[in-house]
């Protein structure tokens, strides 16, 4: 079918009980990306020159930072700095504003985020051209849980892509996007409701997850390095 992302992966990702696929490709990603950032590739003259020219921002510097080569990590924030500093010259009142809005930029980017966005815009458009071309997986589609919002969003901004299936496409997201959001719902009011003094029985279980939940429901999950010793 001439994707240029492996396939493999949507298919373990939309397979079994999660909050969100998407994130878990996004999670998955991200963490390979960042490996590459603490291992030895990055010493390399032409991935060096990325990092010194878009840096890192606070989030992935901080799962850089939870991995283990703080030393590859300091040499790259090191030269990164020395870049940065060349920017950084007396300003004068007229110029002021404007400057400002150049420096903010160079802090705005990130050589992971961009890396990231780059894969996730092709799994985005895959899914849909999976659901458009694939039977099976039409089907598994239809096992999942529902998506976070952000990536809500992004699925039916790509629903296009599924061709004839489109229509379905849409109707299926739409379908688990309100069963997810409804059994959220239900676990952040069990939850509430246990702080209630007239409340006599103990909450469910699935009480103590709600605000974990909604918070992967609102923003996505969060990725970390795996742990090490
Ligand atoms: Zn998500
Ligand atoms: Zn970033």
């Amino acid at each position: 079918m001439g994707y240029n992302i492996s396939t493999m992966h949507i298919w373990r990702m939309f397979n079994g009980e999660c909050e969100c696929p998407m994130c878990k490709l996004r999670v998955k990603t991200e963490c390979d990306i960042a490996e590459l950032y603490l291992s030895e590739a990055v010493m390399e003259d032409a991935e060096r020159e990325k990092v010194n020219k878009y840096g890192f921002c606070k989030d992935h510097f901080d799962l850089l930072y939870s991995g283990k080569n703080k030393l590859g990590l300091a040499l790259q924030q090191s030269t990164r700095l020395k870049r940065v500093d060349k920017l950084i010259k007396p300003v004068d009142v007229k110029s002021a504003v404007k400057t400002a809005k150049k420096l903010r930029e160079e802090f705005e980017d990130c050589i992971i985020c961009r890396r990231l966005e780059y894969n996730m815009v092709r799994y985005f458009e895959t899914v849909a051209r999976l659901y458009g071309d694939d039977e099976k997986f039409r089907k598994q589609f239809s096992t999942i849980k529902g998506f976070c919002y952000p990536d809500y969003v992004r699925l039916v901004e790509n629903a296009p892509k599924a061709g004839k299936h489109a229509k379905e496409f849409l109707e299926v997201l739409y379908e688990k996007q309100k069963q997810s959001a409804e059994e959220v719902h239900k676990n952040l009011t069990d939850f509430t409701m246990a702080f209630d003094y007239r409340s006599t029985s103990l909450p469910p279980k699935s009480a103590s997850m709600s605000l974990v939940q909604s918070r992967i429901k609102f923003y996505g999950e969060k990725s970390t390095l795996p742990e090490r010793r």
